[in-house]
């Protein structure tokens, strides 16, 4: 590799190209002499070799008068590498200049100022939320480093081999911080991930494909008729009550359920008046059905007004 010593010099300009007016080839064997001198000037000093980086800290130890690492850094680059290489270095010595050179200057940058840190403390668990094919590949990374869990959050396929604990469900709340994390989720699918043994059988009898190798049932598909139940039978995995369970569950912490409980507390409703509300609610539904399934069909041109834009005629 040739060096364009002046170009470099030019390039870097008078405040990091100090040390340039003369090519070292042989800097750690018969120009070792070139390198002491300047170790012991004390002045800040870039090697442009890492391969023999720890040669040079020992001359610098060795040599009378330089300071310490600790006292004055070295730093190193490697600029055959990274920039000698490639197919222009013979032929067009001067093109990598602009390249060495950057690398010349990012070497006198000064360090980075320390980024703050925060202590934790981690219980070696983490939960990988994401598709089946994802977090089985992350979870697989870092079993043998983490106790890992996995929340499925769509499909994919999971490994037949059960290493991890998988759930399934919609995160309904995160709260905590790093090393302390509380992820709360709603279970919705009659199959659980933990009593599922993965033997594929509700997979094989489903005639709807409605269910794939994340195990879990697509409820779009389903079409209700339990031969993946029946199937399932010894693992007792699936249970449709449990999405039923889950529905009910919600239903009693929606507003309603809870205004409703409020106002009963409070002494400000009674048993009847629910009665009276939803008995007038329900009647009111039913009246609306019933007007909309005895009127005739809007015309489709009826459908289209205040829809879309009037024709004007040409
Ligand atoms: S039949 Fe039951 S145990 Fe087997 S894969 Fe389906 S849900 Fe899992
Ligand atoms: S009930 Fe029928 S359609 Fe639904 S998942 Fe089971 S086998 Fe498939």
């Amino acid at each position: 590799m040739t060096l364009d010593a002046s170009g470099l010099a030019k390039a870097l300009g008078p405040e990091r190209n100090d040390g340039l007016q003369t090519v070292h080839t042989a800097l750690c064997r018969r120009e070792a002499g070139a390198f002491q001198r300047a170790a012991k000037s004390g002045e800040e000093l870039v090697v442009a070799c890492t391969q023999e980086r720890a040669l040079f800290l020992e001359l610098n130890e060795q040599t009378e008068g330089a300071p310490g690492v600790v006292e004055r850094p070295i730093r190193f680059v490697n600029i055959r590498e990274t920039a000698g290489w490639s197919k222009d270095a013979k032929a067009q010595p001067a093109a990598l200049t602009p390249k060495i050179a950057a690398l010349l200057a990012l070497a006198q940058l000064p360090d980075a100022e320390p980024v703050g840190t925060v202590g934790y403390r981690s219980e070696g668990r983490v939960l990988i939320v994401g598709s089946a094919d994802r977090a089985a590949r992350a979870a697989k990374m870092l079993a043998d480093k983490l106790q890992v869990s996995v929340l499925l959050q769509g499909p994919g396929t999971l490994p037949q081999e059960r290493s991890f604990v998988v759930h399934a469900g919609t995160i309904t709340a995160i709260g905590g911080w790093l090393g302390a994390f509380n992820v709360s989720w709603r279970a919705g699918n009659p199959i659980d991930l933990d009593l599922c043994t993965r033997c594929n059988a509700c997979i094989e009898v489903c005639p709807e494909q409605a269910i794939d190798f994340s195990y879990q049932i697509d409820l779009a598909k389903c079409k209700d008729h339990r031969d993946c139940v029946r199937v399932c039978d010894a693992a007792g995995a699936i249970d449709f009550q449990r999405t039923a369970q889950e529905v009910e569950a919600w239903r009693k912490k929606g507003p309603i359920e809870r205004f409703q409980g409020w106002l009963i507390d409070s002494g400000l409703i009674h048993d009847e008046e629910i009665r009276r509300i939803e008995a007038e609610a329900d009647a009111e539904i039913e009246a609306a059905v019933a007007f909309a399934e005895a009127g005739t069909l809007e015309s489709v041109e009826e459908l289209e007004r205040f829809v879309t834009m009037e024709r004007v005629p040409t």
